[in-house]
C-alpha cells in the first residue's frame, strides 16, 4: 500500500508522492529548536514523530533530503514580536554570551537526538544550493542572514512590507491565502489573539520580518541592513533556508501543532509572496505531550528533560518506545507509570531478540507477511500503535528465531529501539574494578600472597575471579 499522510493543509489523509518522483528524493524541512535552554521531552516527542516520518519514507523506498534549522537568534519571548530575544534573556541568566549559550544548547540537543537514535547526521557545511539528492542539512539562522535579508528585499519589492519605528513588517492583508493553514473556521480566533499588542501594526496578524536594534543599545547579535543594525524576525529563517536547500516548492514541512497558527502560517506568507509559488505540498503537525493535562513548556519552567529520565534509570530509547503508545496526532498525557510500562515492554522484546540471536541458525527466515503488515501500519499516516501491535503479535505467532529476527531486523529500521544491539559489556563499580585490577596485577607479578588475599576480598563482595593464559577475568558469583 502507498504511503498516506494527514495533511494539515487539505485537512485529510492524502496519498504521498514526491515532487522529484523520478529521482525518488523527498524534500523535508523540520523546524529545529530554539537553543536557549535544554529541550524538554515534549519537544522530543515532536522530533521522534518527525524521525518516524523520515524512516517511514525510507521504508517506502524514498531517499530524503532533510533540512533542520537551529534558531539561534530572533525568537522573541512574546509571539507578538515584542519582548527580548530568548537568546539574550538566556545570556543574561547564565552570564554567558548569546553565542556561547547557542553553542552549548545546540551541542546538548545534538547529543540528545543521538541518544534517541534520530536519523540525522549533518556534514559540517552543506553547499548552499538546491540539489536533487539525499542529504541531512543542519542550518543555523545566524549563518544565513544574507538569505533572509534577500527574502525581505524580494517582499519589499513586491509591496508586501512596511516599516515602523521598530522594524520591517509583513502586511498580511495583502496576502489572500494567509489563513490557508489554519482554515477559515479559525480566522477570528487568530485575529483576536494577535490583537493584544498592535503597536504601529496595520493588521493584528502582521508580523516582523526584521527588527531594528533599539537606539543606543548594542546587541550581541545584530547585523547591518538598510543602513542600520538589526536582526531577523523568527519566521523568516525557515522560509529562507528551506528555499536555499530545497527550492521554492518542496514536499513536507513539519513541527508541533503550536506552529500552525503563527510560525508556519507566517512562513507560508513570506515564501509564497516572495516566490509567487506554492511553498509546501504536505504539512504535518505533531500533537503535544502534556504534563498533568497542561501544556509542557520551556518558558514556564515545568519541563522534564532527557537527563531527568536518565537519572531515574530510563534509557532515552524507553522514551522512544513510550512515544509509540499514541498516534502522533493525539495528545499524550505523560506519566512515569506509562514510561515504566514502555521500559518493561522494550526490555521484554529485547530479551526475546537476544535469546533468538543466540539460538538462530545462519539461514534468514521468512517473516510470514508481518513485514508487509508493519509497513502498511507505518504507511497509514504513521500509525505506530498499530505497528507495535504487529510487532507484539509477530513475537507470539512467528514460530522460529530465524523468522522473528528477520521481521525484527526490518522493523528496527523504523522502530530504532536498539532491540538487536549487542549486550553492553558488564562493568564493575569503580571500587571493585580497582580491587580486581590490583588482583590481576598481583597475579601477573606472581605475588601470590597478595593475589590470594585480594581473591578472598573480591569473593566476599560477590566477585569470582578466573585466571586464563590471556590474563584474569571476573564474573558475578
Ligand atoms: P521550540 O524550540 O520551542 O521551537 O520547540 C521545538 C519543537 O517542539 C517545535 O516543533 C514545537 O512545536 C515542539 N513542542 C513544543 N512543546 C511541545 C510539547 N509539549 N509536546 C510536543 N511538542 C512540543
Ligand atoms: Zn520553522
Amino acid at each position: 500500500m502507498a504511503l498516506r499522510l494527514f495533511n494539515t493543509l487539505t485537512r485529510k489523509v492524502d496519498a504521498f508522492t514526491p515532487l522529484w518522483d523520478k529521482e525518488g528524493v523527498v524534500t523535508l524541512y523540520t523546524c529545529g529548536p530554539t537553543v536557549y535552554n535544554y529541550l524538554h521531552i515534549g519537544n522530543y516527542r515532536t522530533y521522534v514523530f518527525e524521525d518516524v516520518l523520515k524512516r517511514a519514507l525510507k521504508l517506502h523506498g524514498f531517499k530524503v533530503r532533510h533540512v533542520m534549522n537551529i534558531t539561534d537568534v530572533g525568537h522573541l519571548t512574546s509571539q507578538a514580536d515584542e519582548g527580548d530575544d530568548k537568546m539574550t534573556v538566556a545570556a543574561k541568566r547564565e552570564g554567558k554570551t548569546a553565542w556561547d549559550v547557542a553553542k552549548f544548547y545546540t551541542a546538548t540537543f545534538l547529543d540528545d537526538i543521538k541518544s534517541l537514535r534520530i536519523d540525522f547526521t549533518a556534514p559540517a557545511d552543506a553547499k548552499r544550493e538546491v540539489r536533487r539528492e539525499a542529504a541531512d542539512i543542519l542550518s543555523y539562522a545566524t549563518g544565513h542572514i544574507p538569505e533572509q535579508t534577500a527574502m525581505v528585499d524580494a517582499l519589499a519589492a513586491k509591496g508586501f512590507t512596511y516599516e515602523t519605528a521598530d522594524g520591517i513588517y509583513f502586511d498580511t492583508a495583502k496576502f489572500p491565502g494567509y489563513y490557508k493553514l489554519v482554515g477559515e473556521a479559525h480566522i477570528a480566533g487568530l485575529q483576536e489573539g494577535a490583537r493584544v499588542s498592535m503597536g504601529e501594526k496595520r493588521n493584528p496578524t502582521d508580523f516582523a520580518l526584521w527588527k531594528f536594534s533599539p537606539a543606543g543599545e548594542a546587541r550581541q547579535m545584530e547585523w547591518d541592513y538598510r543602513g542600520r543594525k538589526g536582526f531577523p524576525g523568527w519566521h523568516i529563517e525557515c522560509s529562507a533556508m528551506a528555499k536555499t536547500y530545497l527550492g521554492d516548492t518542496f514536499d513536507i514541512h513539519c513541527g508541533g501543532v503550536d506552529h500552525i497558527p503563527i510560525h508556519h502560517t507566517n512562513e507560508i506568507a513570506q515564501a509564497e509572496c516572495s516566490s509567487g509559488k506554492d511553498f509546501v505540498r504536505f504539512w504535518l503537525h505533531g500533537e503535544f505531550l502534556l504534563v498533568k493535562a497542561g501544556k509542557m513548556s520551556k518558558s514556564d519552567g515545568t519541563f522534564i528533560t532527557l537527563a531527568d529520565l536518565k537519572d531515574k534509570g530510563f534509557d532515552p530509547l524507553d522514551y522512544r518506545m513510550y512515544c509509540y503508545g499514541a498516534h502522533y496526532r493525539k495528545q499524550l498525557d505523560f506519566s512515569w507509570e506509562a514510561l515504566e510500562s514502555a521500559k518493561t515492554a522494550r526490555r521484554r522484546l529485547r530479551e526475546r531478540a537476544l535469546e533468538d540471536l543466540k539460538a538462530a541458525g545462519p539461514e534468514p527466515g521468512d517473516s510470514g507477511g508481518f513485514q508487509e503488515r508493519f509497513r502498511d501500519a507505518v504507511g497509514d499516516d504513521l500509525n505506530m500503535p498499530n505497528a507495535m501491535a504487529v510487532v507484539h503479535e509477530s513475537m507470539s505467532r512467528l514460530g522460529t528465531p530465524e523468522k522473528r529476527l528477520s521481521f525484527l531486523r526490518a522493523a528496527e529500521a523504523v522502530l530504532a529501539l536498539g532491540l538487536l544491539d549487542a549486550p553492553k559489556a558488564e562493568s564493575l563499580p569503580a571500587d571493585l574494578q580497582a580491587l580486581f585490577e590490583r588482583y590481576a596485577a598481583a597475579k601477573k607479578a606472581k605475588d601470590f600472597k597478595s593475589s590470594d588475599a585480594l581473591r578472598s576480598e573480591l569473593a566476599a563482595k560477590g566477585i569470582k575471579v578466573k585466571d586464563t593464559p590471556q590474563g584474569s577475568t571476573w564474573s558475578r558469583a
